[in-house]
Parts: C-alpha cells; structure tokens; sequence
C-alpha cells in the first residue's frame, strides 16, 4: 500500500484526488526517486563510484541526481545542454554539493544516445555507471511501476506528465491495473517520438491497458513561459493549496481541466500523479523573472 498522501480537489466541479509525490520525497522528489531507486542501487551492487548522466541545465533530473548520489557517498558527472551560468540555480547547487558538470554544444547533446558518443564519454571519464538523459531506462520504468502500488485498482483514469514517458511506461505496467492512462506531454507534439519509446518499455502483463499521450497542452515550446500558463497556475495555488511545478503539471492539471469540460469523465474516479518538481520554480523565476514582472503590472 503506497504510504503517499492523497489529496481531494474539485476541479470543474468533478472531484479529482491528487497522489502528492512532492509531499513524499522531499530530498528526491517526486518520480525522479521511484526512477533512480533500481538505477542506483544497482550502481551501488556493482561497485561503481560514479554516476554519469545527460540534462537540461534546470532539470529536476540532474538536481534529484546529485541529491540521491550525495547521499549515497557517489559522485556525479553531469553532460549538460548549452553554456554554463554560474547564477543558473540549479547549476548552483549541483556545484554545492560537489558534482561536475560538463557543458556541451546543443548540436553536441543530440548525440546523447549515440553508443559511439556515450563510450567516447565512458573513456574521457573512466569506471562510470551511464543513466540516459532524464533518467530513463528499463530499471527507471521498473521503480515507477511501484508508483501506484496498492491503489492500482481503485481508478478509471489516472493522469500523469510526461517527458521522456519512463514514468508514463511504469505507470502502465502497475499490476493489477484497471485504470485508462493518460500522459500529458510537457514538449511539443511536432512528431509523435514518445509513443513508441513508452511502447517499448510496456510489459506483456501490460499490453491491454489502455493508455495514450496528450500534447494539445504543450503551450508552446518546452519549459516556455507562456502568460496564460503562470496565471493558471498562480490562480490552481490560490485554490487548491498544491503547488504544482511550472514544467509538467501545470500543464497536467490545466489538461484534466480542459478534459473535464468536455464531460467525457463524468462518474469517473480520477487519480492526478503529481510528479514533483519544485525545484523548478527557481529556475522558472530565474529565467523569466522580467516576464513575470510584467504580467503582474498588468493585474494591478
Ligand atoms: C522528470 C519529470 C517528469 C517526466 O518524467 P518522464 O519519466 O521523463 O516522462 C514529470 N514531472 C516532473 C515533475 C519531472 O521532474
């Protein structure tokens, strides 16, 4: 039985209950602990020293990382996209609690997952255990599947954001799971690439679950600041007393809203994974900082 709080709130006046993974891990937060568990223990069984891994310079990933690797006495590498800022927050306190961080040209990063890059990278930096960018893998969708242990059949539809679809893929091979699945795509849906790698991962116990990924509430580009986004999310605090994070459910929770309109849940028993990710808002504060200035000038 998952030990995680649960929250009831009304939205459009249906009630949704809120699993608070921000609430349950506050050092290695949200679902980054259920996709790090299996990864780092394994690191740790295998008597590696050093984990090495791919991010965002504000990333919930790196940062719950380099929190889970302190306090497991492990080092940490970090192959971040773009160009170094000191002040960046994230950065900060990746740096304060000792790990490295080697910043790559964005054309660079798209290499990634290329296994003639990542062994150029295990040569450059010696004896390492290489996590895949956002932390995505068979042993990350492994811990997520124990997510909603306990209360796997007690939904008709249970929501969730998506990134890399880890999370998402663990969530659809829960067992005993009865529940529709629905992720909500925090980047742009140009081309669907997610649905097939979430695919990949679902187990053969898995294969009827219905499950499917929204990308109608991308706002834009990836980790954009878009007005309407922050008002939503300023106006969902102020409701509910829950914060989501300003990348993924922010975005999570508007969609349901959006569902919910359209009465297509009626007498469904909703469950909203909150992710975590709080960490981000510094970062979202940091970088739009003049954007948010502006759009409170605008209220009063
Ligand atoms: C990383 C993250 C996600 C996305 O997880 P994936 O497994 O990459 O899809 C969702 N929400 C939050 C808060 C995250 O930090």
């Amino acid at each position: 039985m998952t030990t995680t709080p649960i929250t009831t709130i009304s939205l459009q006046g249906y009630p949704v209950d809120v699993l608070r993974l921000e609430l349950a891990y506050p050092d290695v937060q949200g679902n980054k602990f259920f996709k790090l568990k299996y990864n780092l223990s394994t690191a740790v069984e295998h008597g590696y020293r050093t984990i090495l891994t791919f991010g965002g310079a504000f990333s919930n990933h790196v940062h719950a990382t380099a929190t889970a690797c302190k306090q497991l006495g492990l080092h940490a590498i970090f192959i971040i996209r773009g160009e170094d800022d000191p002040d960046n927050p994230t950065c900060r306190y990746v740096r304060e609690l000792g790990m490295e961080m080697q910043f790559i040209h964005r054309e660079e990063y798209k290499l990634r997952n290329d296994p003639a890059f990542v062994r150029q990278l295990t040569a450059q930096f010696g004896d390492v255990y290489v996590l895949p960018e956002g932390g995505t893998n068979a042993l990350a969708v492994q811990g997520c599947a124990e997510i909603l242990s306990g209360i796997a059949d007690q939904y008709d539809q249970i929501v969730c954001a998506v990134g890399t679809g880890g999370t998402l893929a663990g969530i659809i091979n829960t067992k005993g799971l009865t529940a529709h699945v629905t992720g909500v795509c925090s980047l742009n849906g140009r081309t669907d690439t997610i649905s097939p790698s979430v695919q990949a991962y679902v187990q053969p116990h898995a294969q009827n679950v219905q499950w499917k990924i929204c990308f109608d509430s991308a706002f834009g580009k990836y980790a954009g600041f878009h007005p309407e986004l922050h008002a939503y999310m300023q106006q969902f605090i102020a409701h509910h007393a829950i914060i989501p994070d300003p990348i993924y459910n922010g975005k999570m929770f508007y969609q349901v809203e959006h569902i919910l309109k359209t009465g297509a849940w009626k007498n469904q028993r909703i469950l909203c994974i909150h992710t975590g990710g709080l960490q981000g808002w510094e970062g979202w504060h940091y970088r739009y900082r003049n954007k948010i200035a502006q759009l409170e000038a605008c209220k009063n």
